[in-house]
């Protein structure tokens, strides 16, 4: 079990603007020359060129918004998957029940970005008709982001839902075995002229990917983290990691994190309630159940829409959000804090600012992405 300590600033592992951290020896690589090669290497894969633009469009948000655990990070694994069948090249979905204000969607495992895109699009067009909408997904994969489906609604003035069930990680309260995902929400709320809320969380305390980096450190995690095989906290990321990749045991907690005393059975209350949206209902895979076939992930998703002139003129609505905002970010700070924040407000600073100045890729990634060029002939430029 390692013994040092993190630095306060490490714990919070948010250095950049609060988000996430600039790994040492990054190279920033201009959004234009990344969004190319994502698109053309899975052109070079057999996807056709408009589900390539989506599901590029989709890591290539994340990574702008500063959540490069879901950016092209992760295309290794979708070029595996694609490669070895267990994603369809395809789209091969299709509505499988409609009505005029649900549908379900069966992916027919194609890629999760290019069928979520789709599930959102059609619960904003029935909400266009009927006020509201839901899409369930079954048989479909992992759609990266959530919030990217949730703000499609933003510029047709509605509330845009989005959640997605996930690889069990997660430990339910008074648990000691990982039985639910990191099963993240999204919603997003258009404003005036304020930014639109834009609320895109994990229902765990942490992604598995903040413990991976605590266990490269060599160095304990915080307590309240994850739990060991046995169900009592712990502060040893490898343990953790080992015991989940051989299904042993223990796993991340829930938002609130280990027993009732700070509210873990509130969060556990939300990823349950995601897995049922989005597994259950839908009619996908939940719990133990996702990705547990090697072939076919199974993984559900829940998409809604909300026509906010169902309730109230928008105009009205959007100055009432204005007027909420500013409430809150003029209210009085915390000691040692001079700003309070908005969902979605540090992202959109971290869009504008990585449009400009590029991405940055730690070398690690820069490797895996190399890698990837020699393989689908796609020349890698950067770095
Ligand atoms: P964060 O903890 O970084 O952020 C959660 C939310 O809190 C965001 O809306 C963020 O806004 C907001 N926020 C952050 N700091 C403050 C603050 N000080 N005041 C007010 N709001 C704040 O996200 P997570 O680590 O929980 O999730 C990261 C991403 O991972 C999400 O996009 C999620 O969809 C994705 N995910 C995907 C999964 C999948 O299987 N597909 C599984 C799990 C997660 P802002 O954006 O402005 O920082």
């Amino acid at each position: 079990m390692p013994s040092r300590v993190p630095s306060l600033a490490f714990a919070a592992g948010r250095a950049e603007m609060g988000k996430e951290e600039v790994v040492e020896g990054s190279v920033w690589v201009p959004e234009p020359t990344l969004r190319t090669f994502t698109t053309t290497v899975f052109r070079r894969l057999g996807v056709p060129a408009r589900d390539a633009v989506v599901t590029a469009d989709v890591l290539l948000t994340a990574d702008l918004r500063g959540i490069g655990s879901h950016g092209v990070a992760r295309l290794p694994r979708y070029v595996v998957g694609l490669r070895y069948g267990a994603i369809s090249k395809k789209d091969a979905s299709k509505i499988a029940k409609q009505t005029r204000s649900t549908a379900v969607i069966d992916g027919g495992n194609s890629l999760g970005q290019v069928v979520g895109r789709k599930g959102m699009r059609l619960a904003i067009e029935k909400a266009r008709t009927g006020s509201l909408a839901f899409v369930g997904v079954r048989n479909s994969n992992h759609y990266g982001i959530a919030g990217y489906y949730a703000m499609m609604a933003l510029k047709a003035g509605m509330i845009g839902i989005s959640m997605t069930n996930a690889a069990p990680l997660v430990v339910p309260t008074f648990g000691r075995i990982a039985v639910l995902g990191t099963n993240p929400i999204s919603v997003a709320i258009p404003s005036g002229e304020e930014l639109p809320f834009v609320l895109d969380m994990a229902t765990s305390v942490v992604p598995r990917g903040s413990i991976e980096v605590y266990d490269r450190q060599g160095i304990l995690m915080p307590l309240g983290w994850a739990v060991d095989a046995s169900g009592r906290s712990t502060q040893d990321p490898k343990a953790v990691l080992e015991a989940l990749a051989k299904r042993l045991g223990g796993g991340i907690l829930t938002l609130g994190g280990e027993g009732e005393l700070f509210s873990g059975h509130k969060g556990y209350g939300l990823s349950l309630l995601v897995d049922i949206l989005c597994g259950v209902l839908p009619g996908a895979a939940f719990g133990l159940d996702v990705y547990a076939r090697e072939e076919a992930a199974n993984v559900g998703h829940f998409f809604g829409a909300i026509d906010i002139r169902a309730f109230r003129p928008l105009r009205d609505f959007k100055r009432d959000m204005d007027k909420l905002i500013r409430m809150i970010r003029e209210s009085p700070k915390a000691a040692g804090h001079d700003r309070i924040y908005i969902h979605g407000e540090k992202s959109e600073a971290m869009v504008r600012e990585r449009m400009g100045k590029g991405i940055p890729l730690g070398p690690k990634v820069v490797a895996s992405l190399q890698k990837i060029g020699v393989e689908t002939g796609v020349p890698w430029i950067a770095g």
